[in-house]
């Protein structure tokens, strides 16, 4: 293990993952991180938050990690774009860190959620997280942009019991813009997972002005529905909370004018997906 990993008595967690982190693991080498993300013995977590319940059913553990190759212009968290802004973190101790709630989280019907950043840029650590989860009786959820959901044998699909899916947008040039990728992959990976019956809650970032073509959501909408394993949908509206963090990371952000969504926007996109057949909230 690289002697630069978080101390035995250093917190893991943080109020919120609106705080900012940056370097916590500059001091691993560029070798050591080759060899943790091809063990999965070592990850890198920018926090531990508790008591979420917007993450997953009943009340969450989430840890955050860091690494994203994904550049959402709405991006609230950016300083999980660089996975050494996040502390080094061993296996064992975030496994230890859940032990801690295990018992909270099964008396109050939660579980545990990877997030990000983009938990499948380490998924040998994610895989081995997920399996210590489980192997506490943990429910396990996996929040991800999907594109590298091929990184998941079938096998290591089964200890996963929800997967959040982000789709960010439908068409392609657009959801290029949007976050510097491709769309396909996530597509192809959703349905993989209604192949394999894997659970979906899916996940819709409402932007005014930019997430908001009523066309593009509808046909968002007549694929998931068309899934057969999407058990709700929440959409989610845009907000400024992340913005200081782009200033402060000296980082041009093009949405500083946009306004968070009306109300009525989006109970109106919610009632899109209502309409393909979808539970939307
Ligand atoms: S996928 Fe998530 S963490 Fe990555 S850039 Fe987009 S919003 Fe940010």
């Amino acid at each position: 293990m690289p002697e630069a990993a978080i101390p035995e008595s250093a917190s893991l967690e943080a109020a919120s993952p609106f705080e900012l982190r940056v370097d916590l693991g500059e001091r691993v080498s560029d070798a050591e991180v080759r060899a943790a993300l091809a063990s999965g013995d070592l990850g890198f977590l920018h926090s531990f938050t508790t008591g979420s319940t917007v993450d997953g059913p009943g009340v969450r553990v989430v840890a955050w990690t860091t690494g994203c190759m994904f550049r959402c212009l709405y991006c609230h968290n950016p300083d999980t774009w660089k996975m050494k802004n996040g502390h080094p973190v061993p296996v064992a101790r975030a496994a230890e860190e859940l032990r801690k709630y295990r018992h909270g989280l099964k008396l109050m019907l939660g579980g545990f959620t990877l997030s990000g950043g983009e938990p499948l840029m380490q998924d040998r650590f994610a895989v081995k997280l997920f399996t210590a989860a489980r192997g506490m009786g943990i429910h396990t959820a996996l929040d991800t942009n999907g594109l590298f959901g091929d990184r998941l044998s079938d096998a290591e699909l089964e200890a996963i019991d929800l997967v959040l899916l982000d789709i960010k947008g439908w068409d392609p040039e657009r959801y290029k813009r949007l976050t510097g990728q491709d769309v396909e992959p996530t597509l192809a990976f959703a349905r993989r997972l209604a192949e394999r019956r894997r659970t979906i809650w899916l996940r819709y970032v409402l932007v005014p002005g930019l997430t908001d073509d009523t066309g593009d959501i509808a046909k968002i909408a007549r694929f998931a529905a068309g899934l057969g394993n999407v058990q709700r949908v929440d959409v989610l509206p845009f907000h400024q909370m992340g913005r200081y963090k782009w200033e402060k990371l000296g980082m041009s952000y093009a949405l500083g004018d946009t306004k968070p969504p009306a109300a009525q926007l989006v109970e109106q996109t919610c009632e899109v997906f209502r309409s393909a057949g979808l539970v939307a909230y």
